[in-house]
């Protein structure tokens, strides 16, 4: 079935938060507004930050894969972001999705709809019991890298289809992962032929060339690292069918990534018949389309500004105190090596930003008692700003509310929900409604 922009979310989805539809810029004022009065009325907690999702954004970038990679089938890696509503919009688009854990694999099969087969478990090193829990739910697929973990899977979960994880250059992405994960091609065929042994069904070669890859021109010599794992594989008698091409592919670089993965595909895999391609992509589904508003709960103005305090020599700064920090959405600064940019949302109680507004060097700080707890070291904002102004913060999709933590007490940011500016919400409400209609949980 299909549904439009007027349907009333409550109606269609009655146990989930509402859906709304607009600009994600509207839902920032309007939750900053609604925060604004609720402040008005004393209502604890009034101010507490929050994050809009444009799923209408998540459905473009879908739009976008299926574009340009039409023969590599997504499987969304869920702890980049493990939104519910992300998850059932993927879901109900199609997509595959890569866990890394038992959590993750009961959180995917919990949303209804989603075959087993629809799943990788691409951890290389996993529990015992995870592996046999796997076997259990009916999720085959599953990477390996060591020896060890072939002996595991072979009493946890025998009938498992298995894919080798090599090494691929990291060297060019935001975070490497060789440290951990990868077998050598060296080493590859021992452990192929101790599958062989063990009569394990290997079907298929991932790499990962890091996530938030700068230098797409990398998938290429992944790609003939894979190719030679195919030839390993025959010369043991495996006839792989399965190229995992991981993660990694950033926003800005998606269409250049995916211009290098087709040509060494076709280059080292002319004739692909029978072998199915997938990937593990997160951030580029997610990053963008997660905006977090924060209030700003505090400030410190130099001393020199205050006659009654005397100047401190090293506090040249403006300090703002929001209310989410690095132990919470922002962890993504210590996590994912990322580097955040406030702009203002309101400014002494108005959305009203002049243009002309002076600026002064300020540093952003979360709002726990440690000192780590810093967002922004040296950025531009209006001096203007006050106690009760909010920040807004783009691109804060990816790798942030997933490790959110609670310390000091302050809780993790709420979502507000979006299917976007008018264009793809009717796709993004059609999607929703018609996995809904299928009898699956919204
Ligand atoms: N696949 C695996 C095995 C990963 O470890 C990760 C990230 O940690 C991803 C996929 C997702 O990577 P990205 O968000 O860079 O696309």
């Amino acid at each position: 079935s299909s549904s439009s922009e007027d349907d009333d979310p409550k109606l269609l989805f009655p146990d989930l938060p509402p859906l709304f539809t607009g600009h994600p810029d509207v839902h920032l004022r309007n939750g900053v507004m609604k925060a604004q009065q609720m402040s008005a009325d004393h209502v604890p907690d009034a101010e507490r930050a929050f994050f809009v999702a444009d799923l209408g954004q998540i459905y473009r970038q879908h739009q976008r894969w299926v574009k340009c990679l039409p023969d590599i089938q997504p499987f969304y890696a869920i702890k980049c972001n493990p939104d519910p509503y992300v998850l059932r919009l993927l879901a109900a688009l199609g997509a595959g999705f890569d866990c890394a854990s038992n959590g993750e694999i009961n959180q995917v099969l919990s949303l209804g709809g989603v075959d087993p087969s629809r799943i990788i478990f691409a951890n290389p090193c996993k529990a015992t019991s995870f592996i046999r829990n796997a076997g259990k739910v009916g999720v085959d697929l599953m990477t390996f890298d060591n020896m060890d973990e072939l002996y595991k899977i072979s009493r946890a979960h025998p009938g498992a289809k298995l894919v080798v994880r090599i090494l691929a250059d990291d060297s060019k992405s935001l975070c490497a992962f060789n440290i951990k994960f990868g077998a050598a091609l060296e080493v590859v065929p021992s452990l192929l032929a101790k599958a062989r042994d063990l009569r394990l069904d290997v079907v298929g070669v991932s790499f990962h060339v890091g996530s938030g890859c700068y230098d797409p021109s990398v998938y290429t010599d992944a790609i003939m690292r894979a190719r030679a794992v195919f030839d390993m594989a025959r010369e043991v008698g495996y006839e792989l069918n399965l190229l995992d091409v991981g993660g990694g592919f950033e926003d800005s670089s998606f269409e250049r990534a995916a211009s290098f993965l087709s040509e060494a595909i076709d280059q080292y895999f002319p004739d692909r018949h029978g072998i199915r391609v997938i990937a593990e992509p997160g951030r580029f589904y997610v990053s963008k389309a997660f905006s977090l508003a924060a209030n700003i709960i505090a400030r410190r103005v130099p001393p020199t500004e205050v006659a009654s305090e005397k100047p401190v020599a090293d506090h040249p700064m403006v300090m703002y105190y929001i209310n989410d920090g690095v132990y919470g959405a922002f962890n993504c600064i210590l996590f994912d090596h990322q580097v955040v940019h406030p702009y203002v949302l309101s400014l002494n109680g108005s959305f009203h930003v002049p243009s002309s507004e002076p600026l002064q060097t300020s540093s952003v700080w979360g709002p726990t008692c440690d000192s780590i707890d810093c967002v922004c070291p040296s950025t531009q904002l209006p001096g203007a700003l006050q106690v009760g102004d909010w920040l807004g913060f783009h691109n804060m999709g990816a790798y942030t509310i997933c490790a959110a933590s609670q310390f000091n007490g302050f809780e993790v940011s709420n979502v507000i929900y979006t299917t976007g500016s008018v264009g793809v919400s009717k796709e993004v409400w059609g999607a929703l409604a018609s996995f809904a209609a299928e009898g699956h949980r919204l």
